[in-house]
């Protein structure tokens, strides 16, 4: 086994990191939300069951995926285009399904793009039967080229945290009855690597089993395996990060291109930091958020960049926050510094919540907050917050009573979530509020 390898390697990279931070004040995380591995669930050939079943699985934890269409197949057009609606990436699997996609790389974007909107237009493709077609055709085309196991190609089938070493050759492990992966424990055994490894693994699947699969005929995968493995993910989810391709390649490329540092002249209750990149191409606007994280002594911060207010939490001696690159300085501002003593609603003193901040067992925690003041709104931004939650399990569920988000209460005010108007419930340990996103 090359465990020690592994954990070698992480170790000299959480140094660098460590210095890097010291040096600069601020650190670009590995992964989206400092999560410790990313996950990616691809669908080809453009099955009914996608739109039909894979579609509300997805749904119930919140999660995105990729599908991958065959133009001349006929895919349900208006129901993919809800499915990118939805948040999740449509791709390119060809014109024809032909062998190295029969010179189709530029003609099946094109004709997806005619069919289907959504931010970044098609940006990845999967390879027809698993063959490497032009690579530079792919490249001028598409920010990804998956290909199947990466094991059939004397590669790995995982990935790490930069990704492929050729991004034309992305590996997928494939799923069903012909594949590797056929229950919840094999696709959870796959994310706990990735998430020891702090790399990446893809996933390949067809249709389901028992399910309306058109064209998509090969290994049906058991669609309760992969329920199984999103509420693995969901219950996880400070660790694994579960997105489509195309948003994991962007943040890769971002963060190894991008740079975060501080600006001079600052007021003394404010940090400025300019965050960029100079990747250019005509495929994607490389704009995905950066998750940062930027030391501070401060218990209370607003981040703002341009015109925008960041959702941001201070945990541990550091404010997180999500930055998108090139789109303006990001403004920290010291908020218990900013704001006069009386409009403050939070109703714990600065001193405690010092203590809070800085004390890292759950039961301590719980212990010095018994007879807190436990509250949850809706902030003028939008954002389900909360105050005083530390330590807790927080549910957000939306009008069907699905779960939308699950996270634990960090910081004693935070935001937990923001969405589409509506009814939403949110659970704070064993008590409930009915708020309204309007
Ligand atoms: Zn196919």
């Amino acid at each position: 086994m090359n465990y020690k390898k592994i954990s070698v390697a992480s170790v000299a990279v959480g140094m660098f990191a460590a210095s890097a931070a010291f040096a600069q004040n601020a650190e670009i995380a590995t992964w989206s939300g400092f999560r410790k591995g990313a996950a990616s669930f691809t669908f080809d050939d453009g099955a009914p069951s996608h739109v039909t079943d894979a579609g509300p699985t997805f749904k119930k934890y919140g999660y995105k995926a990729t599908f991958n269409l065959v133009v001349n197949w006929n895919p349900n057009w208006s129901g993919f285009q809800g499915l990118a609606d939805e948040g999740h990436e449509i791709a390119s699997h060809s014109n024809s399904h032909g062998n190295n996609m029969s010179g189709e790389e530029a003609s099946s974007k094109k004709s997806i793009e005619n069919h289907i909107k959504q931010k970044y237009g098609i940006v990845t493709v999967a390879y027809p039967n698993c063959n490497v077609p032009n690579e530079s055709a792919v490249l001028q085309n598409y920010i990804v080229g998956r290909i199947c196991n990466g094991s059939w190609q004397g590669m790995s089938d995982a990935m790490g945290k930069d990704g492929p070493s050729n991004w034309a050759k992305t590996p997928a492990i494939m799923t069903g009855s012909e594949g590797q992966l056929k229950s919840t424990n094999d696709f959870t055994g796959q994310m706990q690597n990735v998430v020891k490894s702090n790399g990446w693994v893809a996933f390949l699947t067809h249709g389901f089993q028992g399910k309306t699969n058109g064209n998509a005929n090969y290994s049906p995968t058991d669609l309760n395996a992969i329920d199984g493995a999103l509420k693995w993910a969901q219950q996880n989810d400070k660790d694994i990060w579960v997105a489509p391709m195309g948003s994991v390649a962007m943040y890769i490329k971002e963060r190894k291109a991008s740079k975060i540092e501080p600006q001079d002249g600052g007021a003394a209750n404010t940090m400025t930091f300019e965050l960029k990149h100079s990747i250019a191409d005509n495929i994607s606007k490389y704009d995905y958020p950066l998750s940062i994280k930027v030391k501070t002594d401060w218990t209370k911060v607003e981040v703002t960049q341009g015109d925008a207010k960041l959702e941001s939490k201070v945990d541990g001696g550091y404010v997180y926050f999500d930055a998108v690159p090139n789109a303006g300085k990001i403004v920290v501002k010291n908020a218990d510094a900013a704001a006069p003593e009386s409009s403050s609603s939070a109703p714990e003193s600065s001193s405690s919540e010092a203590e809070l901040s800085s004390s890292s067992t759950t039961g301590l925690i719980e212990q010095a907050f018994d007879g807190r003041h436990l509250a949850a709104y809706v902030d003028a931004s939008g954002y389900i917050t909360v105050q005083n939650a530390q330590g807790l399990n927080i549910t957000v569920f939306n009008s069907l009573g699905n779960i939308i988000r699950t996270t634990k209460g960090i910081g004693c005010e935070q935001k937990v979530y923001t969405g589409a108007k509506g009814v939403y419930v949110v659970k704070i340990g064993n008590r409930a509020w009915s708020l309204k996103i309007k």
